[in-house]
């Protein structure tokens, strides 16, 4: 059995930052984030162990302190905290407002605004509210139910697999020859990094295992994105979803994780996986490289 990792995986520097911003927050005094801070119940309980609490209603808001998440609000919600005497402290992602600014943009100059995405999706929501008459697109049914119109301007949710973004900014385009459809790329760079190296990833793997929470969205993209190239996918949470009879002994496994995952969950599941590929040396059943370490790569390279 082989191990081996994503050149790029884990955590992004916006979710990072975020915990940070709450863990200060909370050392000051009490604090509520308003929603999830990230899809990932590890870090949540942490965070709930140091003193931050979380409520899904901004009116649920009852200490001094409010937290907007790295998936960011629109501005109508975050003036109504302001309005309430609340100091709100905002962890919105830099990437998330550049989404926010693209859109306001094209707005002004007079396109209709499309956000590719899931209507439903904390960061989508944020984004739509502060235009009315937005249409919100997950795939090609979407696309081909907006109406004519003479000029769209299009953005996406920052998670999204950019591969898709720019096929149905393309059948738009197709469908209405004759209108302007301007698209702005917002999908972020952490989001591309991760999404190409779990391709290469799975492409290369006899079995993927994508480590983060159940409603992470980029973490679900990227289990999507390795099952197009390799048919065992499996998506897990923790190192107690982890499954001996998945692996073969003459399993390559890939290695990913989402951009909410924190690295000691990605490190507690990696070093049960070598147990086992180490399982498989010691009973002869298969070596990467006969008698030498097992072949890894890293993101500095194969080691
Ligand atoms: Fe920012 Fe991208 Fe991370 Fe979202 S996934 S927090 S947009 S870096």
């Amino acid at each position: 059995m082989r191990i081996l990792k994503a050149d790029h995986l884990g955590m992004c520097f916006g979710v990072r930052d975020a915990i940070a911003l709450a863990r200060r927050e909370a050392a000051r005094g009490p604090v509520t984030v308003v929603g999830r801070l990230v899809h990932n119940e590890t870090v949540v309980g942490r965070l709930r162990r140091e003193g931050v609490s979380f409520t899904p209603d901004p009116d649920g808001v009852t200490t001094p302190v409010a937290i907007i998440t790295a998936h960011g609000t629109s501005d109508r919600r975050r003036e109504a905290l302001r309005e309430r005497g609340l100091e709100v402290a905002d962890a919105t992602c830099p990437l998330v407002h550049r989404a926010h600014e693209a859109l306001g943009r094209l707005v002004r100059d007079g396109f209709h605004p499309v956000i590719i995405g899931i209507p439903d999706h904390v960061e989508v929501r944020g984004l739509a509210e502060d235009h009315p008459g937005v249409e919100i697109v997950r795939d090609e049914a979407g696309i081909d139910s907006l109406p004519i119109r003479p000029r769209y301007g299009v953005v996406s949710q920052t998670t999204q697999p950019v591969a898709r973004v720019r096929a149905l900014v393309a059948r738009l385009r197709d469908r209405m020859p004759d209108s302007l459809v301007r698209w702005i790329d917002t999908v972020c760079r952490p989001t591309k990094e991760r999404q190409e190296a779990a391709e290469a990833l799975a492409a290369e793997a006899d079995v993927v295992v994508v480590v983060g929470g159940p409603l992470s969205n980029n973490t679900r993209e990227l289990a999507a994105t390795c099952r197009l190239q390799c048919p065992r996918v499996h998506p897990v949470s923790t190192v107690d979803d982890l499954r001996r009879e998945w692996f073969g002994p003459d399993d390559t496994v890939g290695l990913t994780a989402g951009t909410s995952t924190p690295d000691d969950v990605i490190d507690a599941i990696e070093r049960r996986l070598r147990e086992w590929a180490t399982g498989c040396r010691d009973a002869g059943d298969h070596v990467a490289r006969p008698g030498g370490p097992l072949l890894e790569r890293t993101a500095a390279g194969t080691v």
